[in-house]
This record gives C-alpha cells, sequence and structure tokens, in this order.
C-alpha cells in the first residue's frame, strides 16, 4: 500500500505502518490530553495528562495491532498465505492473499479479531482491578483500555461488510445455505442496510445541532457502504469469471525480442514501430525475462548501442509467472494484490502467451456486450 511504512517482521508476516495512523496518533493524545483524561481526571499536571495520552495512545495501537495479529495468524494456521499487515485509520488490513476456503474457516478468522479486543478489555480491567480504581495516571491508562478494547470488539461485531461481524454473518449463511455467493448478496445487502442506517442516523444527530458527532457517525456509515458495495462488485466479478481460464483471455502473441540485441536495435526495431512499451525476453525459445521503457530510461543513451537487452531487463525470477489452466479469479487476486499490469503465461520455461489488465477488461465487456453476464448468475 502506498504511503505505508514496514517496521518489522513478525512470524514471517510483514508489519507495516500507513502515515495516516501518525495524523490519528497526534490526534487521539490530543484529544485524550485535553479531553477524557482532562474532565475524568482534573488536578493532575500537565505533563501527567500529555505522557498517560501518549501512553494510552500507543497502548491503543499495540491492541489493534494485537487485533489484527490474531486474524493473520488464524489464516495462516487454516492454510492461507498472509503476506502483510498494515495498520492504518480504522484499525488494519491484514493481506490475506487467498479467500477462506470454507466458511468455517471464514467464520474462526474473523471471529477471533473481536475477541482478542474483548480479551484484551478483560486484561485491561484486571489490571485496573489489581493496581485499584484510585484515579491514579496508570489506573486511569488501563481503564481507558479497558474502554477502548470493548468498543473496538463490539463495534468491528456489527454485522456489516467488511467488518468482522459481516464476516461472522457471511460465514453462517454460507453454512446454511451452501452457496457463497448467495451468502455474499445477503451479507453485503445486510451490510449496506445498517450502513444507510448510520448515515441517517449520523444526518439526523447533524440536523439536531451535534455536529461533530452527526458528521462521524455519518462517516462510518458511509466507510460500511463503500466497503459493503466493493465486496458485492467483487463478488459479482468471482461469478462472471468462475470456470474461465487464463487460457480464455490471454494474449496468444504477445511481443518478445531476443536477449542478445541491444538496447540501440531494441528502441528502433521493435519499440518505435511497433509501438511497444515492453516486451518480453527470450533466450533461445525459453523466457529470460521481461523489458520495459522504464529500464531503459536508467541506461545512458551513449551506451544503448553496446548494452545487450539480457543485461537490463527484469529476469525471471523476479517476474510472477501464470499457466494457461489457472482460474482468473486467482490471476486476478494476484494483479490487484501485486499491483502488477501484465503477468507471462509459462509452460515448462516456455513463454505461451501473456495475460494483463486490458485482456480481462475486454473479456468484460464482450461478455456484457452480449449480455452473457446474466445468464452465468445462478
Ligand atoms: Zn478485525
Amino acid at each position: 500500500m502506498p504511503g505505508s511504512l514496514r517496521i518489522g517482521k513478525i512470524a514471517g508476516i510483514d508489519i507495516a505502518f500507513h502515515v495516516s495512523w501518525l495524523i490519528i496518533a497526534v490526534l487521539l493524545s490530543w484529544s485524550l490530553a485535553t479531553g477524557w483524561f482532562a474532565v475524568r481526571y482534573p488536578g493532575w499536571s500537565v505533563t501527567a495528562y500529555w505522557s498517560v495520552s501518549v501512553l494510552a495512545t500507543l497502548l491503543l495501537f499495540l491492541s489493534v495491532f494485537l487485533h489484527e495479529l490474531a486474524h493473520a495468524l488464524v489464516a495462516r494456521a487454516r492454510g492461507l498465505q498472509v503476506k502483510s499487515i498494515t495498520l492504518f485509520i480504522f484499525g488494519g488490513v491484514s493481506n490475506i492473499e487467498q479467500e477462506p476456503p470454507a466458511p468455517g474457516i471464514e467464520f474462526q478468522m474473523a471471529l477471533v479479531g473481536p475477541l482478542t479486543s474483548l480479551g484484551l478489555s478483560g486484561l485491561a480491567w484486571l489490571l485496573v482491578l489489581a493496581i485499584g480504581h484510585n484515579g491514579s495516571p496508570l489506573s486511569a491508562t488501563f481503564e481507558y483500555l479497558a474502554i477502548a478494547n470493548f468498543l473496538l470488539g463490539v463495534f468491528n461485531l456489527i454485522p456489516g461488510f467488511p467488518l468482522d461481524g459481516g464476516r461472522v454473518l457471511h460465514s453462517i449463511i454460507w453454512k446454511i445455505r451452501g452457496n457463497v455467493r448467495s451468502a455474499t448478496r445477503v451479507a453485503t445487502g445486510v451490510g449496506q442496510f445498517i450502513a444507510y442506517f448510520f448515515i441517517f442516523m449520523g444526518l439526523w444527530i447533524f440536523f439536531r445541532g451535534f455536529v461533530l458527532d452527526g458528521l462521524w457517525i455519518g462517516f462510518i456509515g458511509w466507510f460500511l457502504l463503500s466497503g459493503a458495495t466493493a465486496a458485492n462488485a467483487r463478488s459479482m466479478l468471482e461469478g462472471m469469471f468462475k470456470g474461465v481460464h487464463v487460457n480464455d483471455v490471454m494474449n496468444h502473441n504477445p511481443a518478445t525480442v531476443p536477449a542478445n540485441i541491444s538496447l540501440q536495435k531494441l528502441v528502433d526495431d521493435f519499440l518505435l514501430p511497433y509501438g511497444w512499451r515492453s516486451a518480453f525476453v527470450l533466450q533461445g525459445d525459453l523466457l529470460a525475462g521481461l523489458i520495459a521503457l522504464s529500464d531503459i530510461r536508467h541506461v545512458p543513451r551513449e551506451q544503448w548501442a553496446q548494452t545487450p537487452v539480457g543485461f537490463v531487463m527484469v529476469p525471471l525470477t523476479r517476474l510472477h509467472t501464470v499457466n494457461a489452466t489457472q482460474n482468473l479469479n486467482d490471476v486476478l487476486t494476484l494483479m490487484v494484490g501485486r499491483n502488477l499490469n501484465q503477468l507471462p503465461v509459462v509452460s515448462e520455461g516456455h513463454l505461451l502467451g501473456s495475460i494483463s489488465r486490458e485482456n480481462i477488461m475486454r473479456f468484460v465487456e464482450i461478455r456484457r456486450s452480449l449480455g452473457l453476464d446474466q445468464a452465468s448468475a445462478p
């Protein structure tokens, strides 16, 4: 995700946070120091308000992280690949590359997050009780964490996509009906209903004069609505691509050049005459890499005549490849997840073709023009 900073790796999962979190952290510390703690615990020094607020913000950050890590670890334990966790404004996203293969797995993956938050809330309460509920900065910090984690757990249990509660609902309907797409339709429908409820409640509160509260609730509604709509669109696409393989959509004659020609020849004989922006590089009849305009731009022009394409290309080891029998849904997930535009279709080292976002778009366009997308719906 652009704008995210990597901070480390836990159990093979990259951990990053989005810069938006810094802004939220500052806003949250500020509102805790001047609002929450100042109102509830009068009489502390300014230093005490600010240090408690910064500590509470960092511990909340940790709590959100543990919530997200719980999702990721359960997903991994059930055999799904988890690349990274990115923490941002509302919490976090785990970059889980596949959809859960069975309702039971989705149920566990989704539920463990809110359960972790509720567990952390309980733990914080125990600490408050152990310290003594005495209004000291430490007890106040844990009291805040108990409340915040409780709200986090409950909010995430709201049964609206893309919240965890929405996924729990989705898995239950999936289990009952035995059909994942119909479960998605029902769950996103419920999600949209809840989203509109939040939006109208936000408007109502707004016009009663509570401008900020109204905006905030309306914003949550908008966030839920966009999530539900995206999940629904994704499910429709998945339905459209069901049973469609790379071979049905790929370009069978992708642009290729030999590895031993010079960059000058590549530009003069291939890129300029044909208007290509990139080409696959072949060594003999095997795929060796990919060369794009951006790779050539790094090389000074006076060296073009002496530099072979093979020296500058992105080698095969750094390319993602797919095979012709792969399902289009998997390929699309790979393209979107890694932000790739074009993938080589390979069989035992030989280049069979290429598949790009344009190929897929054209496929969707043609199906739509022929009215076939309607026919494929159950
Ligand atoms: Zn969650």
